[in-house]
């Protein structure tokens, strides 16, 4: 009986064996087809995108063929079809969210990534004060750009893993949450994303527009709001590349069935006063409570104004605004984050103490090393400085220190005085020489006032 039943389990493990070999045979010769048309700079059919994907998910396309197809396409390209069904075949990958059950339109908002962008954490909150729900599944940080999660996490006890029967739950009775992206949402994206971290193809559009596109369209809402990041400290450095990414996005999600707005933001120096993650906690509770600074509240309800619009709450954004400013102004949106926090596990008390949230080992100060006007602030230089310190990932499992960041005390235009502080570094006691210096070499200065300086928001 025994020799029996391990002659079956041998033939079928050979039966299996075969069959993947036949399998790969006849898969081969397709993604080499396929990855010939792209290095010829020819176009895929939507099958030939599908096959892909699917090899991708089920093994059968090797890391290294993937990765050559994504050189080949940044180098060669992808038509509006031919990314417009990459994003359908990321999107089918995984599981779709569908809160079309609910009442009112949900929304979603989605940065392409910067330093010192903590809006996410009052859009949220003053979109659900205005009776919009929000679903907000979000990444965490890789390279320069700081991730939401990683920022909340600094929020003792906040749980950002949450099935989808939780987020739909605290979508009634909150009517907003910030979860993080699990691998279910467009998986196919997941994977290649993590070839492309490593092959130099990041900062390539159509694919960027892509993997943005189908994690919102799986994400399930109806409105999305893209603010895409332009400048020297973002993945596009020029208008003109921010503007061909918006129409991507645009017509891709046009044509899958969603409405898409985008923002054009700059990034040519940090986004308020804190790089780091529970620095920006801590500037988000300043906005919500209607302080903290200018430009991060200027951009939070401009983003937000946009949702309601697209969510059909209010004609225009001057409307929206006036609806918006209200609710920051009397503390419902600072209620609402509250809300947000306790649903998710998260101290509360930490929010109106400070000292509960992760501390830096040492408070360092960068003094001005000549009178004049702050003419650039660089933001990578300032995210490297963070970085450097463990405030932000160089690989996906690097362990963080939620404590440390850089809090400015200068902005670009701002004129100082030899001596005075430009900046707070909250350091660890390991890194804080070099991470000084790395901030140092942020600073340029004019001996003259700024003749102009850069808008915040380029375009909408
Ligand atoms: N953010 C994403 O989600 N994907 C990209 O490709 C780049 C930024």
């Amino acid at each position: 009986m025994k020799t029996a039943l391990k002659t079956i389990f041998l033939r079928g493990r050979f039966t299996i064996s075969v069959f993947v070999a036949c399998l790969e045979r006849a898969i081969l010769p397709a993604i080499l087809n396929s990855l010939k048309t792209k290095r010829l700079g020819q176009t895929h059919t939507q099958p030939e995108i599908a096959a892909l994907i699917e090899a991708l998910m089920a093994g059968t396309m090797a890391d290294y063929q993937a990765s050559a197809w994504l050189m080949a396409v940044c180098i060669n390209g992808l038509t509006l079809d031919e990314v417009t069904w990459l994003t359908q075949a990321y999107v089918e990958s995984g599981q779709t969210l569908d809160w079309s059950d609910l009442d009112g339109v949900v929304v979603d908002k989605h940065s392409t990534g910067g330093v010192g962008d903590k809006t996410t954490l009052v859009v949220v909150p003053l979109l659900a004060a205005a009776g919009v729900k929000v679903a907000k599944l979000s990444g965490r940080g890789l390279g320069f750009t700081g991730g939401t999660i990683d920022k909340l996490e600094a929020i003792p006890g906040f749980r950002a893993d949450l099935s989808n029967e939780q987020i739909r739950a605290q979508l009634k009775t909150v009517g907003a949450v910030i979860g993080s992206q699990t691998q279910s949402l467009a998986p196919a994206d997941g994977l290649l994303y993590a070839l492309r971290d490593v092959t130099a193809t990041v900062d390539c559009p159509t694919l960027i527009a892509a993997s943005v596109v189908s994690k919102k369209i799986a994400a399930g809402a109806q409105t999305i709001v893209l603010d895409i990041k332009v400048g020297q400290g973002a993945f596009m450095k020029t208008l003109e590349e921010a503007r061909h990414l918006a129409w991507l996005c645009q017509q891709i999600a046009g044509r899958l069935g969603r409405q898409l707005v985008t923002v054009l933001s700059s990034m040519e120096q940090p986004l308020g006063l804190a790089v780091g993650n529970a620095l920006e906690v801590q500037e988000a509770v300043a906005v919500l409570k209607n302080e903290g600074p200018a430009d991060v509240r200027q951009l939070a309800v401009r983003l937000a104004a946009h949702a309601l619009v697209g969510a059909a709450v209010a004609p225009d954004l001057t409307e929206a605004e006036a609806i918006l400013v209200p609710l920051l102004e009397n503390g419902q949106a600072y209620q609402k984050f509250l809300a947000l926090v306790a649903a998710q596990g998260g101290d509360v008390e930490a929010l109106e103490d400070f000292n509960h949230l992760p501390q830096p080992d040492r408070i360092s100060v960068l003094p001005a090393s000549q009178t004049g006007y702050v003419s650039g602030i660089d933001s990578l230089k300032v995210a490297e400085a963070v970085q450097l310190m463990g405030g932000g990932r160089v690989t996906k499992n690097s362990p963080l220190n939620l404590g440390v960041g850089v809090l400015l005390h200068a902005k670009v235009g701002q004129r100082v005085k030899q001596g005075d502080v430009l900046a707070e570094l909250y350091a660890d006691n390991k890194h804080h020489l070099e991470a000084l210096e790395l901030l140092k070499q942020a600073f340029t200065f004019s001996n003259e006032p700024l003749e102009w300086l850069p808008p915040l928001i380029l375009e909408e």
